[in-house]
């Protein structure tokens, strides 16, 4: 039987997993991981926007500028290399590729931005996330759908083109680009951003309950970890 809790299907040949929990773990990296949606992402962008737009230094953009400029930059390099006759991985080539397509069409910011969103929704939901591996090849396949040509695309019948899903890519391209996106610490900024977030939320609830008591009067209720 497939590894996976519920699933009744016969294993594969030389596979602890059904043919379909396989190729989930192919292409997620886990095969109880579900792929991430960019209308699931879009809030969490906004509200990491709004944060650096309210609350972030002078000096952020250019951080987070220069972060995103050393992965491009290695990324540049690595294929120059390879022009000057270094012998290659084929996928860490593709990884490299798909870096510099994303640094010619988007910004540093907007990069910062999604990856910052991914750290914010993986503290956020830890449960949407199967495993840590779920996690990273989600962020990478997040950034990969920014590289021209990496995103399928399907005709519907009246002749309008819909952008589906990433194109399927080797795990090992999955994992280069993920070592790119640690580079930059992005995801970690993300997942400080929403500490900070809470952290205004809980006092925000404090003083709440303080005006509640207020109200209320001394001795109307006992608030928890206060044994009266
Ligand atoms: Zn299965």
């Amino acid at each position: 039987m497939c590894r996976v809790d519920g699933c009744y299907r016969a294993p594969t040949k030389f596979s602890h997993l059904c043919e379909y929990h396989r190729n989930v773990d192919r292409v997620h990296g886990d095969p109880r991981q579900r792929g991430v949606t960019k209308a699931e992402l879009k809030p969490y962008q906004n509200v990491i926007r709004d944060y650096l737009a309210r609350r972030s230094g002078p000096r952020a953009e250019a951080v987070i500028g220069r972060d995103w400029g050393c992965v491009s930059r290695r990324a540049e390099e690595f294929l120059e290399a390879a022009n000057r006759g270094r012998p290659q991985n084929v996928h860490e080539r593709r990884a490299a590729q798909i870096i510099v397509s994303v640094s010619k069409e988007y910004n540093a910011m907007e990069i910062a931005i999604l990856c910052m969103a991914l750290g914010y929704f993986y503290a956020d939901q830890p449960r949407r996330w199967a495993s840590d591996r779920g996690f990273q090849y989600q962020a990478a396949r997040m950034l990969r759908r920014l590289a021209q040509g990496e995103t399928d695309f399907k005709w519907r019948p009246d002749g309008t083109m819909v952008r589906s899903s990433a194109k399927r890519c080797a795990p090992s391209v999955t994992r280069a680009l993920w070592s790119s996106i640690e580079a930059t610490n992005f995801v970690g900024y993300g997942i400080q951003i929403r500490r900070e977030i809470e952290k205004g939320r809980e006092l925000k609830r404090k003083d709440h309950i303080a005006d509640l008591r207020e109200i209320l009067g001394p001795g109307a209720f006992a608030v928890k970890g206060e044994a009266a």
